[in-house]
C-alpha cells in the first residue's frame, strides 16, 4: 500500500495544483511544507526578526501549530487560529521564506514537524526536499519541472487572480532568485531524488500531469 507520495521541484512548476488534485482523487492527505516556511517568515516579520540569527528562528520553528483544512473544495492553511493561507503569498514572504529555508535549523525543525504530520500516512507531500530529505524511503517520488519562463508566467497569473499588484518581469525574477537560493544551498538543496520520476510540465496542462502521476501510481500498485 503507498502510504507517502513526494513532489518536489521549483517554484511555479505546478507542484500545488497537482497535488491537492492527486491527493483528492486518491483520498490522500495534502501536506504544502512551503506553507510551513512561509508561516515562520510571516512569524518573524509579525515579530520584527530579520531572520539572521537561528536563536530568533527556533522558538517559532518549535512553536508551529498549522492545520491545513479543505472547506468547500477551497484548501485553507490555519496558524493559531488563524486563515493565513493568502497573507503567506505575497513576494515579500516569498523571499524571506526563501532565505531562512537555508538554514540547518529551520529545515531540521520543519522536516521533523513534516514527519510528524505524515506519520499516519496517506500523505501527499509537495516541497522541495520531501523525497530527498523528509521522506527518503517514499514508495512514489515525482519531480515536477517547467522552463523558468513558464514557471514566471504560471506565478505571476496566479498572484494576479489573488490580487496581487505584481508585473510578469519582476516576479519571473523572483522566481529564479529563488530557485538559485533552493539549488545551491547547502542543508537539502533542490535536487530530484535518485529515484523519483522527472515529469516536465511545461507543455503539458494539470490534467495531463495528474494522468501521467495516476499511471505511475497504478504501475506502483501493480508492482510493474
Ligand atoms: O513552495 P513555496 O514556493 O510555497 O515555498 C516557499 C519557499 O520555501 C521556497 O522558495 C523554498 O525556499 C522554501 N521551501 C523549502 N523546502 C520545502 C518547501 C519550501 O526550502 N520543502
Amino acid at each position: 500500500m503507498i502510504t507517502v507520495i513526494t513532489i518536489d521541484g521549483p517554484s511555479g512548476a505546478g507542484k500545488s495544483t497537482v497535488a491537492r488534485r492527486l491527493s483528492s482523487i486518491l483520498g490522500y492527505d495534502y501536506i504544502d511544507s512551503g506553507a510551513l516556511y512561509r508561516i515562520v517568515a510571516l512569524e518573524a516579520i509579525q515579530k520584527k526578526i530579520d531572520g539572521k540569527n537561528d536563536k530568533d528562528l527556533l522558538p517559532i520553528c518549535e512553536d508551529l501549530k498549522v492545520n491545513f483544512l479543505v472547506e468547500n473544495g477551497n484548501y485553507k492553511i490555519i496558524y493559531q487560529g488563524r486563515d493565513v493561507s493568502d497573507s503567506i503569498r505575497t513576494p515579500e514572504i516569498s523571499m524571506l521564506a526563501s532565505r531562512i529555508s537555508a538554514k540547518k535549523v529551520v529545515r531540521d525543525r520543519l522536516s521533523a514537524l513534516q514527519r510528524r504530520m505524515g506519520k499516519r500516512g496517506h500523505i501527499v507531500l509537495e516541497g522541495r526536499d520531501a523525497g530527498t530529505v523528509v521522506f527518503p524511503d517514499a514508495p512514489v517520488k515525482f519531480f515536477l519541472d517547467a522552463t523558468p519562463k513558464e514557471r514566471g508566467r504560471r506565478r505571476f497569473e496566479e498572484l494576479r487572480l489573488k490580487g496581487i499588484d505584481v508585473n510578469l518581469a519582476q516576479v519571473t525574477n523572483e522566481v529564479m532568485k529563488r530557485d538559485e537560493n533552493d539549488r545551491s544551498r547547502r542543508h537539502a538543496p533542490l535536487v530530484p531524488a535518485s529515484d523519483a520520476v522527472i515529469i516536465d510540465s511545461s507543455h503539458m496542462t494539470v490534467e495531463d500531469v495528474v494522468t501521467r502521476m495516476t499511471e505511475v501510481i497504478q504501475k506502483k500498485l501493480k508492482g510493474v
